[in-house]
């Protein structure tokens, strides 16, 4: 066996069991195309039944023909994209089936997969837009009313296993099928129906290095049969691993300090991928990475690479590995990387045909440490976490696979061809353009503020992943709470931080490096005013405002350098200070916060001349009497000013400033928001040391 002097054996992690969801009172009152909606639900939502957005579902319902009236069967079937968990009624694909079976004068063996994808559309009953997916064949050619097709780890395990078939045998004795590895398509379709055909009786088949599918007489029953099928598996496979460890046993432990180590990693290993967008990373120390990365057989079972398609169009067939010490050597780290792309390049010469697509992005997706856990990197925060999850659910194939005989990986051929599939390829090229901050990472101070609120919108609503740093728990849990619920939660981040104290900002880019990969914008807004005569100005009152607005700013910028210094080659980042009108003019009884300003906006001229080597610019937006949602604004500074004018603390102020400036407006926090994404971004890509009045025409304020 695997002995190994420093093996423990705590017993290896085990399989979910799943069970069944169904309730019969709600599924009394539902038509048939809710019942198939709320089968495909359950299923969905269920990991230890299907992965994110894998599997597809079907029912053959009677519908009447929008033109002649008549009743006609109509396969209802997941369409193109999306997930069965999450999915609605439209994203179901409908299709005459009766054309469907008709296609099949049109197919003359494998070659025409490609071809029969094509006529797909030309079966659409009542004008349906939502695309067929390539799975439609393996659902229209079975002669059964609901079919399941799902990919759960415990059954991917049995299909990706040298003893996988004979385990199916003595779970199911002669009850579930096995068909040998097809790619999904036409083909697969056809050899699916002929072996039915000829093994009657069955349930289901499992897809060799893929899935399973099955089927049932009314959605409950074929809902209940894939619960059952995938509990069987996983049972099966528990008692085989029941008191060992798993792959061998552990040899690396996980670090107690792991996730300061992985913080600093993500930022070196961010900056050293390549490719025309920056990438934002995910760091996960799950359960099933820390039993993986750390086993004996670790390093053999990750160069075979992952078997699922749907694991390895998100993870790439094989992850990068990496020891701890490699983590601290720079050197060794750009030598990993350099080989794992030259590797990838190797790949696709080898596997390519003559009409592939061009070479994609030979970066690696997934970065495995023992002791420290998985990184993943995409290029946006959602995907880099959904190639983690997926990397999980294969780690869990490779567990299984391996208790019951040897993991095998899927053919390096059959990978590429599926990777660079022409329609796939066409699906690619038809994406949206990203959005110009998909892809950066923003840290705002004084986050939950009025400005820094609207300024974290902008760079939301842009496509950043944002972290929001204030001292205000509750404000920023509201804030939040506000923007997961519109951005998603996978882009927003929070930190209490006081920006006077050198350890929580320290804490608050840590935060950040491990949550998304590093910085690449900072807006250091986190501010205070006050209003004092010369003489009543106390050292305390003059000390906060140096604090807040000049250390403040300074400790913030210096946290973000060594972060942004790390893209250097990518772009490096962008430092936006929200300095003040009356950091340039001067104001009458509050020289404490005048010169406090004063102090920071000279800084930004002095970090602009030492980060501009390294391609990180630093400019300053100049607000002026930015009163609605502002904190300063709602205390004793309000009452000051209004109080050294003479004039009402309410809408008279409001109108003071208003009147005050040239151009007789408003200044919201969205106009700063406005000016500071200009700064944040590629539209200012050649502006640095520079500085931006927002006040609505200040005489005063003019640069000169
Ligand atoms: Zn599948």
């Amino acid at each position: 066996m695997n002995a190994h002097p420093s093996v423990l054996s705590a017993p290896a992690l085990s399989f979910a069991i799943p069970s069944s969801r169904w309730d019969a009172t709600a599924a009394a009152a539902m038509s048939p195309e809710a019942l198939l909606l709320y089968r495909s639900n359950l299923l969905g939502s269920d990991l230890t039944i299907t992965n994110f957005g894998g599997g597809n579902t079907s029912a053959k319902l009677m519908e009447t023909d929008p033109l002649t009236g008549e009743q006609v069967e109509i396969l209802w079937v997941k369409g193109s994209g999306g997930d069965i968990g999450s999915m609605k009624l439209d994203g179901f694909a409908t299709l005459y089936q009766e054309k469907l079976l008709g296609l099949e004068r049109h197919y003359g063996g494998p070659d025409d997969d490609d071809k029969m994808v094509g006529y797909l559309p030309h079966c659409t009953f009542n004008l349906n837009g939502r695309a067929a997916s390539i799975d439609t064949p393996l659902h229209s050619l079975l002669p059964f009313a609901h079919v399941d097709h799902v990919h759960p780890d415990a059954i991917i395990a049995l299909a990706a296993s040298s003893g996988g078939e004979e385990a199916a045998k003595a779970i199911w004795g002669g009850r579930v099928g096995w068909l040998p590895w097809k790619r999904p398509g036409y083909t697969l379709g056809v050899q699916l129906r002929d072996y039915v055909a000829a093994h009657p009786g069955i349930e289901a088949v499992v897809l060799a290095g893929h899935g399973v599918i099955s089927w049932g007489t009314d959605a409950r029953d074929c809902y209940e049969r894939t619960v059952r099928l995938i509990a069987e598996a996983a049972e099966y496979l528990n008692k085989g691993m029941a008191g060992k460890p798993a792959f061998g046993g552990q040899v690396v432990a996980p670090l107690a300090d792991r996730a300061a180590i992985a913080a600093k990693a993500m930022v070196k290993l961010r900056g050293l991928l390549t490719g025309a967008r920056t990438k934002i990373g995910h760091w996960s120390d799950d359960a099933e990475t820390m039993e993986f990365t750390g086993s004996a057989d670790f390093a053999r079972l990750a160069a075979i690479g992952t078997s699922c398609p749907d694991h390895f169009l998100r993870t790439k067939i094989a992850p990068l590995t990496l020891d701890v010490a490699d983590l601290d050597d720079a050197s060794v780290l750009t030598a990993k990387l350099d080989a794992y792309r030259a590797g990838y390049k190797a790949y696709y010469e080898r596997c390519r045909r003559p009409n592939s697509p061009a070479m994609r992005d030979p970066n690696p997706v997934v970065i495995l440490v023992p002791g420290v856990g998985r990184m993943t990197f995409a290029a946006d925060k959602t995907t880099a976490r959904l190639a983690g999850e997926f990397y999980a659910n294969a780690i869990n194939v490779m567990r299984g696979a391996e208790a019951i005989g040897s993991y095998i990986g899927l053919d390096e051929q059959e990978a590429f061809d599926i990777e660079y599939w022409l329609l796939e390829e066409a699906k690619l090229q038809r994406m949206p353009k990203p959005k110009p901050l998909v892809g950066k990472i923003a840290l705002v101070t004084g986050g939950a503020g009025g400005i820094g609120r609207a300024t974290a919108a902008r760079l939301l609503s842009e496509g950043a992943c944002v972290l929001l740093a204030d001292r205000d728990e509750a404000s920023l849990e509201d804030a939040k709470a506000a923007f997961a619920g519109q951005y998603g939660r996978d882009v927003i981040r929070t930190a209490a931080c006081d920006v006077t104290d050198e350890a929580q900002v320290a804490a608050a880019f840590e935060t950040c490096a491990r949550e998304f990969g590093g910085v690449d914008i900072l807006v250091a807004n986190a501010g205070i005013a006050s209003a004092a005569p010369i003489e009543e100005t106390t050292t305390e009152l003059w000390r906060r405002n140096h604090d807040v607005l000049a250390e403040g700013y300074f400790l913030t910028a210096r946290s973000a350098f060594p972060m942004m210094k790390a893209m250097a080659s990518q772009g490096g980042g962008s430092i936006i200070f929200i300095g003040s009108k009356n950091a340039v003019a001067a104001a009458k009884n509050a020289s404490a916060y005048a010169s406090a300003k004063a102090a920071a906006n000279h800084l930004a001229r002095c970090l602009a001349l030492e980060g501009a080597p390294f391609g990180i610019r630093v400019n300053v937006v100049n607000p002026d009497a930015v009163i609605k949602g502002s904190k300063i604004w709602d205390g004793d500074w309000r009452q000051e000013r209004a109080g050294a004018y003479g004039i009402d603390p309410g809408a008279e102020l409001e109108a003071h400033y208003r009147n005050r400036s040239l151009l007789k407006r408003d200044v919201l926090p969205e106009d700063i928001a406005e000016a500071v994404y200009f700064f944040a971004g590629e539209l200012s890509a050649k502006s640095t040391g520079n500085m931006l009045n927002v006040d609505a025409g200040n005489e005063q304020a003019f640069p000169r």
